[in-house]
């Protein structure tokens, strides 16, 4: 186990963990400031996961800014930055590995396949190494969240899960690291995923509850923008993340597409 770890704990400082792959902004930063509140001291790991990208994404050219991050982190008054070397997460001979099948099984999970085995075994290995009080993810990646809260549970893992709501841009794009792959042009195009989703809570919110119009309700607005296509616009539990036929108290509008070769995701939550 790391060292200041191991001293936090014998000293009895509570610690909160917000896991991140880098690249930091104001989304990670309410992250961070979200750890501060609840616990003595804040741990920010970064680390690029290579076993959460498929053989074709882009683990090689994602963006990589380690001297802006560790700038961010002392303004904040980050206690640790813990960034392991890949040999050190995975050493030789390493092979175990942590899956969720059921809450992995739809949306992100089938179009990058093996994705969330790779989550869900880097993060029980942050969770055993660092034991954090408080571990912080963003609502940003739901299905990550749901997913994580599940196997924390599952596993006994001992952190209390909590979820931050996503960070906006002004004009409603989820801040993330990738969005500098966009050009001007699919940066203008870009926020048509939000109000796709606005659009399906704005039909439950008039009282439609069938699942298949409301997602009819969020294509509609993304066929109005042609360097947008879908990957998927669903209506779910927000728990099993299964689709739903009819909305009745609760559910997450998913949603994914694609401008150009840049994949988009985000989501809402709605309460009926
Ligand atoms: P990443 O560095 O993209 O792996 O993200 C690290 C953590 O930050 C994850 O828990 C994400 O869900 C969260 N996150 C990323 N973008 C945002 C955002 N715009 N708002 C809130 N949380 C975010």
């Amino acid at each position: 186990m790391a060292a200041w770890s191991a001293a936090y704990h014998r000293e009895s400082v509570t610690i909160g963990l917000v896991p991140t792959m880098g690249a930091l902004h104001a989304g990670h930063r309410a992250l961070i400031r979200t750890a501060r509140l609840s616990c003595d001291a804040v741990v920010v790991s970064l680390f690029v996961n290579p076993a959460q990208f498929g053989p074709q994404e882009d683990f090689a050219r994602y963006p990589r800014k380690p001297k802006a991050d560790a700038a961010l982190c002392r303004k904040e008054g980050v206690d640790v930055l813990f960034a392991p070397p890949v040999g050190e997460v995975y050493p030789d001979g390493f092979q175990s590995t942590v899956s969720v099948p059921a809450l992995a099984r739809r949306w992100e999970g089938a179009r990058r396949p093996g994705h969330f085995d790779g989550v869900a075994t880097v993060v029980t290995k942050l969770l055993a190494v660092v034991r954090p009080t408080v571990a912080v993810f963003g609502q940003k990646d739901f299905q990550q969240a749901a997913l994580i809260r599940r196997l924390v549970e599952d596993l006994d893992l001992g952190a209390r899960v909590l979820v931050y709501p996503t960070v906006r841009e002004a004009d409603g794009l989820a801040l993330s690291s990738r969005n500098v792959y966009l050009t001007p042009a699919q940066r203008r195009a870009a926020p048509v995923l939000l109000r796709a989703l606005q659009a399906g809570r704005g039909a439950i919110r008039c009282g439609v509850r069938s699942g298949p119009r409301i997602q009819q309700a969020m294509r509609r607005i993304i066929g109005e923008e042609s360097l947008a296509k879908v990957e998927y616009l669903a209506v779910c539990d927000p728990e099993t993340l299964e689709p739903l036929t009819r909305v009745r108290r609760h559910a997450v509008l998913l949603g994914a597409i694609r401008i150009g070769r840049i994949r988009l995701i985000d989501n809402l939550l709605v309460k009926v």
